[in-house]
């Protein structure tokens, strides 16, 4: 516990909730599954045990598209984990199918004006001590 190591931080790990292993190990293959409601359509992100839109249970494991539209994002410009250095950003990508989820765009970034609106698509990143997250690009053919 003790030694020395000269490797890259350690990417913060998820924190598994009840219903969150299927989701990860979908993520680790690199193919990201949400459930799917099958009463009213609500794609649930977090994974969950109803569909917090009308309380169904009748939900199914589904893979997305992948693709998705920036509703929000910011640049951090100080450090707060030695795996995530300044500067860095997170953005807030609403899926073609819903779900809304927060993870970070990779280069290259957008070289002007604001992100919000901007086709994204997802990519399965393994970051320096193995951990796979689903991260973003820009979707450059799937239109403006
Ligand atoms: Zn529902």
């Amino acid at each position: 516990m003790t030694e020395t190591r000269a490797e890259a931080p350690r990417t913060p790990q998820p924190v598994m909730g009840l219903y969150d292993t299927m989701m990860w190990q979908t993520i680790r293959d690199g193919a990201l599954q949400l459930q799917h409601c099958e009463s009213c359509g609500t794609t649930l992100y977090p994974p969950a045990p109803v569909c917090p839109h009308c309380l169904s249970d009748k939900l199914e494991w589904r893979a997305v598209s992948g693709r998705g539209t920036v509703l929000s994002w910011v640049v951090f410009h100080k450090s707060y984990l030695d795996a995530y250095p300044a500067p860095y950003n997170v953005i807030a990508v609403r899926l073609d199918e819903g779900a809304v989820i927060v993870s970070n765009l990779e280069p290259p970034l957008p070289d002007a004006g604001s992100w919000i609106g901007r086709k994204v698509k997802m990519i399965y990143k393994t970051m320096p001590d193995g951990l796979v997250l689903p991260k973003f690009v820009l979707d450059t053919d799937g239109g403006a």
